[in-house]
């Protein structure tokens, strides 16, 4: 059966729909409704109840949603249900900070960390040792390595993932400020806080120009 195709907002948004799901289990919360989902992640119902509707008919018309069965669903349609093991490339500022972030998820789990750098190759690491990036591909292979977090300065960030994806990663986390190329099947994700930077100082240029304008 062919898969349907899923708008990367409407993942984005499931990610969001699962953590008020956990919160409100924490909450002791069993019931939910798109309502109450909507207006936590702050969408409306009707975006909820869309967002929901790719994956088949969840919740009883009336009822509402229960809570721990419509948070595995979610987890099983993120593919949290299991663990990947990562392996990050260029271990700098970033990447040591990355390696040894203890509130890493239990389903993400850290065990290839390389670079370049005679001096950073073999330096301990919470979780493992720093190893040369020419062993990554056997790593890859011994350890199941199947997602590839890259923190290397740009320019070396597309031969990065040029040879992860030889190595037989499945996707790639890219946090270096270019736009990578990788075949049709790779998923490439970015993450760019001063992405964010620069939309939130828009807004925040945006809300001060209208005070003053007042
Ligand atoms: P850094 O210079 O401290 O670390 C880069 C590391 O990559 C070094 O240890 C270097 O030896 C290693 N390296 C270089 N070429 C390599 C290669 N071919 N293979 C393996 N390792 C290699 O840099 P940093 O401050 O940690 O930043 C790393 C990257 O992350 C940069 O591209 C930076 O722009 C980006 N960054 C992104 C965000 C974000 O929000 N996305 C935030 C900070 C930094």
């Amino acid at each position: 059966m062919a898969k349907t195709k899923v708008p990367s907002a409407t993942v984005s948004r499931l990610v969001t729909y699962l953590r008020v799901l956990e919160d409100l289990e924490r909450r002791g919360v069993l019931k939910t409704s798109s309502e109450q989902l909507a207006e936590e992640a702050q969408v409306t119902a009707f975006q909820v109840r869309k967002d929901l509707a790719y994956f088949g008919s969840y919740g009883t018309r009336g009822v509402g949603y229960s809570v721990p069965l419509l948070k595995r669903e979610l987890r099983r349609l993120l593919g949290l249900s299991r663990k990947w093991r990562l392996a990050i490339v260029g271990m700098g500022r970033l990447g040591q900070a990355l390696a040894d972030y203890p509130g890493l998820d239990e389903n993400f789990e850290p065990v290839g960390f390389f670079d370049v750098d005679p001096g950073k190759i073999g330096q301990p690491l919470t979780k493992g040792t720093i190893e040369p990036f020419a062993k990554m591909p056997q790593v890859v292979r011994e350890r199941g390595i199947e997602i590839g977090m890259i923190t290397v300065p740009a320019q070396a960030a597309q031969e990065v993932a040029d040879r992860l994806v030889q190595a037989g990663v499945k996707g790639i986390l890219n946090f270096a400020p270019v736009v990578l190329e990788a075949p049709k099947d790779i998923p490439v994700e970015n993450v760019d806080f001063l992405a964010g930077l620069s939309r939130l100082s828009f807004f925040v240029s945006r809300h001060m120009n209208e005070r003053w304008t007042e």
